[in-house]
């Protein structure tokens, strides 16, 4: 809930001054997808590659996050809800203070990834929707964590792909097909994106 007795209070330092020590301008990149797509293991070689570019980058690993500022929240879509909007929240934090947010999130839901990128939009931050994109069957034979078997067994509830939907994104800037996209193709296709970010 917003107060109207609560007004911005503007800063006084130039983007462009933040920019020069945190080696550009700050960006979210967004990824979006099954449990055992590949998310996290593409989100770190991205936070890696940029940080060895000289770029202030930091991972926002929905996961990590869970044991933290969303330990209060559970996997029922008005949870997730949440989760996705805290996240989103934080990620625009740290890039709107000039960081590259790379934040890999099952995000299950377009109306609560649509909101996040329109967060971004209205303060005027660079948004990159990463789809990644692979086969539930693929998805469940990785299965790093052993999460689809539990779900098989009734052990875990409302889960995406089993028994909880995800929701393909309409038009993301990027699709990677994980089948055929390794992934060291894959972080050099979002850095290309970074650096496509005008300056
Ligand atoms: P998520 O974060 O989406 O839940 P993870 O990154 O934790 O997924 O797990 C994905 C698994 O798939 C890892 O064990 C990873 O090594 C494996 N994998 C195999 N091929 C690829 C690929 N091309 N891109 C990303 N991950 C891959």
């Amino acid at each position: 809930m917003s107060d109207a007795n609560v007004v911005w209070h503007t800063g006084s330092v130039d983007p462009g001054k933040r920019w020069e020590i945190t080696g550009g301008p700050g960006c979210t990149i967004w990824m979006t997808g099954l449990s055992a797509s590949g998310k996290s293991t593409i989100a770190v070689g991205v936070e890696q590659a940029l940080v060895e570019q000289g770029r202030a980058s930091y991972l926002l690993d929905g996961d990590n996050l869970r044991h933290g500022i969303n330990s209060d929240l559970g996997f029922l879509p008005s949870d997730r809800k949440e989760n996705v909007r805290r996240v989103g929240e934080v990620a625009l934090l740290l890039a709107d203070a000039g960081l590259c947010a790379v934040a890999p999130l099952i995000s299950p839901y377009r109306e609560d990834r649509a909101a996040v990128i329109a967060r971004h939009a209205a303060m005027g931050v660079s948004f990159l929707e990463v789809f990644v994109d692979t086969p539930i069957a693929e998805c469940e034979r990785r299965d790093p964590k052993g999460l689809y078997a539990k779900a098989r067994r009734g052990e875990i509830s409302d889960f995406t792909g089993i028994s909880a939907p995800y929701e393909v994104p309409d038009r993301p800037d990027l699709r990677i097909d994980t089948m055929v996209t390794s992934v060291e193709s894959a972080v050099a296709e979002i850095l290309d994106l970074v650096e496509a970010i005008p300056k």
